[in-house]
């Protein structure tokens, strides 16, 4: 056991789905040429004026209460001002020190452990346009020839959800994440599209020695957009910060970059951390109240969260908690989970199915949970038909590939290709006497007490009949003849 615990927060940005931006009329981008999304307003025209979108402040505060924050009655934006070419106004439209919501808490799963992470804020602001650096091979600035700037994206709404340090593991902070990304998709607020960065992360962590309460210096990696990167780099960042600790050394803070190559983390040897963005309240926006009343309309509209479906889910569906929250935490397979329990199948068997065979489907083929090639109410007729002993539980696996693959009713695949589980005592027993007639040295065995050697007789039939045979069965004949 190390002696070190690594404190992890983390900075998550999302990009909202409104149809226009955070304070003009220009459609927020979908990928469309460079530069035919933008107006006076996101090029900094001189004298152009934003509007504030009531639609991204709604879709922030679904955010920010679905995070049990408290939103504020009266919201500022500031001016956070830096130059770079991916911003003509030489400022970024920011929330400072009167955010849109404060104090909140995320519960998270990891395993079979429930834990939570403070939210310190919610705010809301704009995005940058996008650098486009060419000529090089890695597209990034380092060894390109020349940069463009793509101002489609800048003064697309964002929501910045700053976490608080509270983060026990790197495999925590990849599951809080992900489950983070699943609620805010469930919001309908952002679809979180990775690879196009609409969500995209902060991380810092720190070690301390086990069970103190200080934290120590915290080193961050910035702009992150991949789960199993993230957690690479946290795992390659903890040795590295406990080496020079127990050298009797300082961690400097500072930000790290994190090579997916080799695995190694190195500080960025750029020292200009003390920023000084020299906020002031935006002077062309007044300060606006967000009315208690209105909170408790956007309130009332929000969907069911996940955390809430998966207590459902073990209260009404009896299933476990780890089975409840791998169903029950994104929205697409829990609606298909449901709609395959309301054909009136077993709750628990049908769970069993699609979290086995329909999700390894899925992966296998790169499908959404929506897209797999059985409907609900196929699926539950393959539940049935191994409910009611039509098919054994392994026969029944060929009958959903194939019905995946040739479409049509399960129980007519299981006639087609003559899936049918074999419960005819008579046809069994002559399997199971010629089983025992091949395998002298193993009913030896048996007879001898090795009890354990049943199973491998009952295998074998299993074997011998494709895995029709009924299992139950097929274990009583085999003990009958063994004991013979
Ligand atoms: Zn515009």
């Amino acid at each position: 056991m190390s002696a070190w615990e690594p404190v992890i927060g983390l900075e998550i940005h999302v990009e909202l789905d409104t149809e226009t931006k955070m304070f003009c009329g220009c459609a927020v981008t979908k990928g469309e040429p460079p530069n035919t999304r933008t107006c006076p307003v996101c090029l900094a025209h001189p004298g152009a004026l934003p509007v504030i979108n009531e639609r991204a402040v709604e879709y922030a505060t679904r955010i920010a209460l679905a995070l049990n924050c408290t939103v504020q009655p009266r919201n500022v934006f500031h001016r956070k001002n830096y130059f770079y070419p991916d911003s003509p106004k030489a400022y970024q439209i920011s929330q400072f020190d009167e955010p849109l919501a404060v104090n909140g808490i995320f519960h998270y799963w990891v395993g079979d452990e429930r834990l939570s992470c403070r939210i310190h804020r919610v705010h809301m602001e704009e995005d940058a346009a996008k650098l486009v650096h060419a000529g090089g091979e890695s597209g990034r600035i380092a060894g390109s020839e020349y940069s463009v700037v793509d101002f489609n994206r800048g003064g697309t709404p964002l929501v910045e959800i700053v976490g608080e340090p509270d983060i026990p593991s790197p495999a925590a902070a990849r599951e809080f994440l992900m489950q983070l990304r699943n609620l805010v998709i469930e919001l309908g607020v952002s679809e979180c599209n990775m690879e196009e960065g609409q969500v995209r992360w902060d991380a810092n962590i720190s070690m301390r020695p086990v069970g103190a309460t200080e934290l120590g210096t915290r080193t961050e990696l910035k702009n992150m957009n991949s789960f199993r990167f993230l957690q690479q780099a946290l795992e390659a960042e903890m040795p590295r910060q406990i080496k020079i600790l127990e050298a009797g050394g300082t961690i400097d803070q500072e930000t790290l970059h994190f090579d997916p190559d080799t695995g190694t983390t190195t500080p960025l040897r750029s020292k200009e951390e003390a920023h000084d963005y020299r906020y002031f309240p935006e002077p062309d926006l007044v300060p606006w109240e967000v009315a208690p009343a209105w909170v408790t309309e956007v309130r009332a509209a929000l969907p069911e969260l996940p955390a809430t479906r998966v207590e459902r889910f073990v209260a009404d569906y009896g299933l476990s908690r780890y089975d409840a929250f791998v169903l029950g935490s994104a929205g697409a397979l829990a609606r298909f989970y449901e709609e395959v329990a309301a054909q009136g199948v077993d709750a628990k068997l049908a769970a069993n199915w699609t979290m086995g065979e329909y999700l390894a489907h899925l992966k296998a083929a790169g499908l959404e949970p929506s897209q797999g090639h059985l409907t609900p109410e196929r699926l539950a007729a393959l539940v049935r038909l191994v409910a009611d002993g039509t098919v054994s539980s392994s026969a029944a696996k060929e009958v959903f590939r194939l019905t995946a693959e040739e479409g049509g009713e399960p129980a007519e695949v299981v006639e087609k290709h003559d899936l049918g589980q074999i419960s005819d005592q008579g046809a069994l027993e002559k399997v199971v006497a010629g089983v025992v007639a091949d395998n002298p040295a193993q009913v030896e065995q048996y007879r001898g007490g090795k009890q354990q050697v049943l199973g491998f007789f009952v295998g074998q039939v299993m074997k011998a009949t494709q895995g029709r045979a009924d299992p139950k069965l097929v274990n009583e004949l085999v003990r009958k003849a063994l004991e013979a």
